[in-house]
C-alpha cells in the first residue's frame, strides 16, 4: 500500500458530515477532519484525533493513530517479521523497505469492522463563552406556562413551578458561561460573585397524571435534548443492571452525541421512590439507597466519563468526557404509601389542642400528595442529601373526571382530534356527544392509572367503527353516544345527502 492508497480509502469514508466528502478530494487526511464538526478515533487506543494526532486509515471507518501504527511496526519488527518493504511512506514514518505483506487480517478483529469511528468534537474552549441559549431567546415564564397550557390539562401549580425553575436554570446557565468568561480574562480560574444554585426538581404525582407528559412537552418547546431513565434499572457500578452514569450517555445520545448540547439538556429519571432505603434490610442495597448515593455527584455537578453510543463501558466504545453543572435533573415517582406518612403527620397535628380534627378526615382524599414536605419524602426513604440536591419540590393533582374529559377533547393533539383526523381521510366527521366522553372519563377514573386508561378504551371501541365505516362510502357522520360506550346501543350514523339520523346497532 502506497501513501496514495490510503488517501483514496479515505476518500470513500462514509462521513456524518456531508461536507467533509466534497472537501476530502482536495486536502489530506488531517486537515479535511479538522474542517468538519466530527473527528476519528483511533481504533486501538481510543484516543480522539486531538489527542491522538494524525489518523491512518486502514478501512473507511477503521484509524489508527500514528503512536499505535508505530507500536504495532516496532512489535513486529522485534518479533522477527525482519525487514518490511515496499509500504512507501506513511505520515512521518519510512516503510520503504518493507515487503508487501498483509499485517493484520481486517475480519479477524473483535467485534469486526466499526461502522463508525467518529465523534463530534468538543468546540474550542474560547469559543465556549459564546452562549448556545440566549438569555433574551429562552421565554419568560407566564410564556412558558402557556405553551405548556396548550398541551398538558389542569396540574396549573406543577406548570407554574416548572415554568419559574427551568427559566431560573437556564439564566442560571448563562451567568455561569458569563461568569467563566470574565473569569478567564481576569486570568483566575475562580469567579467571586454570586453563584445561583441549581434548580433540580422533584416531581410527585399518582400514574398517569402527566409527570412524564410535562417534561417530554417541556424539552420540545425550549428544543433542548431530553434523555428519560427509568431508576428501575439502575444499580450501583459493578452491579448488573445500568451504571448511573448512563443516563447521561443516553442524554448524549439524544443529543447526536453533540457534547455540548447534551451539557444543556434535561434527564428525567422517572420512578425514582423505587431507590427508597429498604426498611429491615440486612443485605447492600446495591438498587436503592446506593444508587441515591451515587447519584449525589452527579446532580450536583462533576465530570463524568461517559461511553458514546453505547449505554455500558467497555474496551470497543470510545469514551468523553460530559460535565453534568448545567444538566437540569427532574426527578419523578409516584411515592405509594406517602399517602399514609403524609395522614399520619397531619392526624397528629390536628389532634393536638382544642381543633383537634376527626382521624378519618383525610381518609379517600385524592390529593393528599400536594402536601407532602421534605420530612415527608425522607420518611418515605429518601436519603437527606439527595432530597437536598433537588431543591424545587411539588406534586400534581390526581386528575378528575372533568380534567379527563378536557384531556380527551381539548390538548393540540388530543386523542379524539387524532381519530377525528384518521376518518376526516375518509371523508367521514367523526362526532362525540358530552354524555359519551363523561362516560369515558368515568371508566378511566375507575381503572385508577390517571389519563392513561383513556386511550385503551377509545381504542376498544373506536377498532369497530375503524373497521366499520370504510366499508361503506354513504356514511358521512358517525356520533359516538353514552350509549355506545356503556354498550347498550350503537353509534349514530348519518349518511351523505340525509339530514335524519339512524341509530346502527349493526355496529
Ligand atoms: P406519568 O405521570 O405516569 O408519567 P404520563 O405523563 O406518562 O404519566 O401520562 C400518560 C399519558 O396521559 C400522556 O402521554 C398524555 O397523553 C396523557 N396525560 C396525562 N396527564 C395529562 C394532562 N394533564 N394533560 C394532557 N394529557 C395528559
Amino acid at each position: 500500500m502506497s501513501n496514495d492508497d490510503f488517501k483514496e480509502v479515505d476518500n470513500t469514508t462514509n462521513n456524518i458530515d456531508t461536507t467533509d466528502t466534497t472537501n476530502s478530494s482536495n486536502n489530506s487526511n488531517n486537515s479535511e477532519n479538522k474542517q468538519t464538526d466530527y473527528e476519528d478515533i483511533c481504533y486501538i487506543c481510543r484516543r480522539p484525533e486531538s489527542v491522538a494526532g494524525k489518523m491512518i486509515h486502514i478501512q473507511p471507518n477503521l484509524c489508527i493513530c500514528n503512536d499505535c501504527m508505530q507500536k504495532t511496526f516496532d512489535s513486529m519488527s522485534n518479533g522477527g517479521f525482519g525487514n518490511f518493504g515496499n509500504l512507501g511512506n506513511i505520515g512521518n514514518m519510512d516503510f520503504s523497505n518493507m515487503p508487501n505483506i498483509s499485517m493484520i487480517n481486517l475480519s479477524d478483529l473483535p467485534g469486526g469492522i466499526p461502522s463508525s469511528q467518529k465523534i463530534k468534537k468538543k468546540k474550542p474552549k474560547e469559543k465556549k463563552a459564546e452562549p448556545i441559549l440566549d438569555i433574551h431567546s429562552i421565554p419568560a415564564p407566564h410564556r412558558i406556562k402557556a405553551s405548556l397550557d396548550d398541551y398538558v390539562v389542569g396540574q396549573e401549580q406543577a406548570k407554574k413551578v416548572m415554568s419559574v425553575a427551568v427559566y431560573n436554570h437556564y439564566k442560571r446557565v448563562m451567568a455561569d458561561n458569563k461568569n467563566k468568561a470574565e473569569a478567564e480574562k481576569k486570568g483566575s480560574s475562580v469567579f467571586d460573585g454570586v453563584e445561583i444554585e441549581k434548580s433540580n426538581m422533584l416531581m410527585i404525582g399518582p400514574t398517569g397524571s402527566g409527570k412524564t407528559y410535562l417534561v417530554k412537552t417541556l424539552a420540545k418547546l425550549l428544543d433542548v435534548p431530553l434523555a428519560i431513565t427509568d431508576a428501575t434499572s439502575l444499580t450501583e457500578a459493578g452491579y448488573i443492571g445500568d451504571d448511573i452514569e448512563s443516563v447521561v450517555s443516553k442524554l448524549l445520545a439524544a443529543a447526536d452525541n453533540d457534547v455540548e448540547r447534551a451539557e444543556h439538556g434535561i434527564i428525567f429519571i422517572d420512578e425514582i421512590d423505587k431507590l427508597a432505603k429498604k426498611r429491615n434490610a440486612n443485605q447492600r442495597d446495591v438498587s436503592g439507597e446506593s444508587v441515591q448515593q451515587g447519584m449525589l455527584k452527579l446532580l450536583e455537578g462533576s465530570e463524568v466519563e461517559v461511553p458514546v453510543g453505547a449505554s455500558s463501558k467497555n474496551a470497543m466504545v470510545p469514551m468523553t468526557t460530559v460535565d453534568t453543572r448545567n444538566i437540569l435533573f427532574i426527578c419523578g415517582g409516584a411515592f405509594p404509601g406517602l399517602e399514609d406518612i403524609i395522614k399520619e403527620r397531619l392526624n397528629k397535628e390536628a389532634s393536638i389542642g382544642f381543633k383537634a380534627d376527626l382521624k378519618d378526615k383525610y381518609d379517600g382524599d385524592e390529593n393528599l400528595l400536594l402536601q407532602a414536605t421534605v420530612e415527608d419524602i425522607r420518611k418515605f426513604g429518601m436519603i437527606p442529601e439527595f432530597i437536598g440536591r433537588l431543591p424545587i419540590m411539588f406534586s400534581l393533582e390526581a386528575l378528575t373526571e372533568d380534567m379527563l374529559v378536557k384531556i380527551l377533547k381539548e390538548p393540540k393533539n388530543a386523542i379524539i382530534k387524532q381519530y377525528q383526523k384518521l376518518l376526516e381521510m375518509d371523508e367521514v366527521k367523526l362526532e362525540f356527544d358530552d354524555d359519551a366522553l363523561y362516560a369515558i372519563a368515568k371508566k378511566a377514573k375507575e381503572k385508577k392509572v390517571g389519563a392513561r386508561a383513556l386511550r385503551a378504551i377509545i381504542e376498544e371501541f373506536m377498532l369497530d367503527i375503524m373497521y366499520e365505516i370504510p366499508k361503506d362510502d354513504n356514511i358521512g357522520v358517525v356520533t359516538i353516544t353514552k350509549d355506545y360506550i356503556e354498550k347498550k346501543g350503537g353509534p349514530l350514523i348519518q349518511m351523505r345527502g340525509t339530514p335524519e339520523l339512524e341509530d346502527s346497532q349493526n355496529l
